[in-house]
C-alpha cells in the first residue's frame, strides 16, 4: 500500500515492523466540547484507513486516546486547560464534562458508521506511565526543571524539526493569549512535560508525582498511551494536519529520547474540512456536528459519502450545497442498488477482477473517490449478474460503511423526518401561518421530497 507520509513528505510504500500487523495510533478528541464536522472528517478518514488495512489482510491493533487533561488553549504551554474552560462554562466537574462529550462523540461516530477503536484510553487514567517516562528523561538529561515545571530540552534532539519542516527562528513567540512567555525555558521550542506551577489553583485536575503535585502536558499523554498499549515500535500515527506542530513533533521527541530509537516511520496527517463558507444562520452560535445535520433532516451517511469523494491529503470546502449534492447522489445510489435483482450464481472470476480493482484503488494512496467510481462502473456493467454485484457491494461496504444494503432502515428514518415536517406544516396551516407552511414545503422540495395535499391529508413523494 502507498500513502502520503508526512515524515518523508512523499508518497511511500507502507512498511510495517511485523509482517501483516499494523500498530496504529490515532490522536483522539479533547472532550471539552462537541466535535465539529471538520474533526469528524479526521475520524471518518482514520476509520476508512483502518477498514482498508483490514480489507487488505492486515491485523490492525488500534489505540486512541481521549484527552481529558493538559490540553491548553494554545496547543502549547500557554492558556488555560480546555477542560477547565468547560468546567467554568458548564459548572460541572471535569469527569462529568469528559463523560458527556465523550458520549456525544461516540454517538456522532455511530451515526456515520465510524467504528469505535478497540482500545480507547482516557489520559487521566495513565498518569503513572507519564511519570515513568518523565523520570527517565530527567535521568538521561533530556528534561530539566525550571520555574516549577519539567521541560523537554529540544536542543538534545538534532531531528526535532524533521516532521514539521520548521526552523527554530520561526518560533517567534506564537502566543496569541496574553500569557507571559516562560523565561524558564532554555530553548524557545522546549515544552512542558509536567506542570507543578499550577495555574488552576486548588482544583481536581492534579496528581502527586516525584516532581511535585501537578498535571501532565498534553503531548506526553499520547506518547505514554501509545508506548504502553502498542509497544516500542509504532507502525503508523494519525492525526489532523494542525497537530504536526507542536503536538506530534513533541510526541516524537519524547518517545524517541525515552526509547532510544526511532519510534514511528509512517505519519499520516488528515487535511482540514474548511467550513468558513457555511452560512452560519443554520447553526447559529452552535458547533456544526453530525447530530445537527441529522436534526436538519440530512442522512448523516451522506456526509460520509461526501468525505469518501475527497482525497484525505487535500483541504476541502464544506458547504450545504455540496452536502445536498452528496445527499442526492447517495440516495440515488441506494435506489439503484435496491433495484438489483439477486439472480444468477456468483461469478468468482468477475468478482475477483472487480475486487482487485477495488483493492488497487485503495492501495494507491487511499483512492476512495476512485472506489466510488468503480462502484458506479459495476452498477452499469451488464456483464455482471445481480448476485455477483450484490456480493461485491456487500464486501466493499466493509470499507465504505454506507449501509448500502440496509436501505430499509434509512427509509424509515427518512419517513419519520418527513412525517414530523408534515405535522409541523399542518400546525402552521391551522394557525394560518402560510409563510411557514410554504417554507416547510420548499425546504422539503430542496431535498427532493414533494408534498401532495389530498382530501385524505398530505402525502409525499421522494424524487430521485
Ligand atoms: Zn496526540
Amino acid at each position: 500500500m502507498k500513502f502520503y507520509n508526512s515524515l518523508t513528505k512523499k508518497v511511500d510504500e507502507f512498511i510495517t515492523h511485523e509482517d501483516k500487523v499494523i500498530r496504529m495510533y490515532t490522536c483522539g478528541p479533547t472532550v471539552y466540547h462537541y466535535q465539529h464536522l471538520g474533526n469528524m472528517r479526521t475520524y471518518i478518514t482514520e476509520d476508512i484507513f483502518e477498514k482498508t488495512f483490514k480489507y487488505l489482510g492486515y491485523d490492525v491493533k488500534r489505540v486512541m486516546n481521549i484527552t481529558d487533561v493538559g490540553h491548553l488553549k494554545s496547543d502549547g504551554d500557554t492558556g488555560e486547560d480546555k477542560m477547565v474552560i468547560a468546567m467554568e462554562r458548564e459548572h460541572k466537574s471535569s469527569k462529568e464534562i469528559a463523560k458527556f462529550y465523550t458520549d456525544e462523540f461516540k454517538k456522532d461516530c455511530k451515526l456515520i458508521n465510524v467504528r469505535w477503536p478497540d482500545k480507547v484510553v482516557n489520559a487521566t487514567d495513565e498518569i503513572d506511565m507519564y511519570i515513568k517516562i518523565i523520570s527517565k528523561l530527567l535521568d538521561t538529561g533530556y528534561a530539566y526543571t525550571s520555574n516549577g515545571n519539567i521541560y523537554f530540552d529540544t536542543s538534545k534532539m538534532p531531528n526535532y524539526y524533521e516532521l514539521s519542516g520548521k526552523k527554530e527562528e520561526d518560533l517567534v513567540v506564537a502566543s496569541r493569549d496574553d500569557v507571559d512567555e516562560d523565561h524558564g525555558k532554555k530553548n524557545k521550542a522546549d515544552f512542558v512535560l509536567w506542570f507543578t506551577n499550577s495555574k488552576f489553583g486548588n482544583q481536581e485536575l492534579q496528581w502527586d508525582s516525584p516532581f511535585g503535585r501537578g498535571f501532565p502536558g498534553w503531548h506526553i499523554e499520547c506518547s505514554g498511551i501509545a508506548i504502553k498499549y502498542l509497544g516500542e515500535y509504532l507502525d503508523v500515527h494519525f492525526g489532523a494536519e494542525d497537530a504536526v506542530f507542536p503536538h506530534h513533533t513533541n510526541e516524537i521527541a519524547q518517545s524517541e529520547s525515552y526509547l532510544g530509537h526511532k519510534w514511528c516511520n509512517n505519519w499520516i496527517h488528515l487535511s482540514w474540512l474548511l467550513t468558513s463558507g457555511i452560512k452560519m444562520s443554520k447553526s447559529k452560535g452552535h458547533i456544526l456536528t453530525v447530530s445537527k445535520l441529522k436534526e436538519e433532516g440530512y442522512n448523516p451517511l451522506a456526509f460520509r459519502y461526501f468525505i469518501l469523494g475527497t482525497y484525505y491529503h487535500k483541504q476541502v470546502d464544506f458547504t450545504y450545497e455540496a452536502l445536498e449534492q452528496a445527499s442526492s447522489a447517495y440516495s440515488k445510489l441506494l435506489n439503484k442498488i435496491k433495484q438489483i435483482n439477486k439472480e444468477g450464481s456468483l461469478d468468482k472470476e468477475l468478482f475477483n477482477i472487480y475486487d482487485n480493482k477495488f483493492k488497487d484503488a485503495l492501495s494507491n494512496d487511499l483512492g476512495t473517490s476512485n472506489t466510488l467510481t468503480l462502484l458506479y462502473d459495476l452498477l452499469k456493467d451488464n456483464s455482471v449478474n445481480g448476485t455477483t454485484k450484490l456480493e461485491l457491494i456487500k464486501s466493499w461496504d466493509q470499507v465504505f460503511s454506507l449501509d448500502l444494503l440496509k436501505e430499509d432502515e434509512i427509509d424509515k428514518n427518512l419517513e419519520i423526518y418527513i412525517l414530523s415536517k408534515i405535522d409541523e406544516r399542518n400546525e402552521a396551516k391551522k394557525n394560518k401561518n402560510y409563510e411557514l407552511s410554504d417554507q416547510i414545503r420548499n425546504e422539503l422540495l430542496e431535498k427532493g421530497i414533494e408534498l401532495i395535499d389530498t382530501r385524505e391529508g398530505t402525502k409525499y413523494k421522494v424524487n430521485n
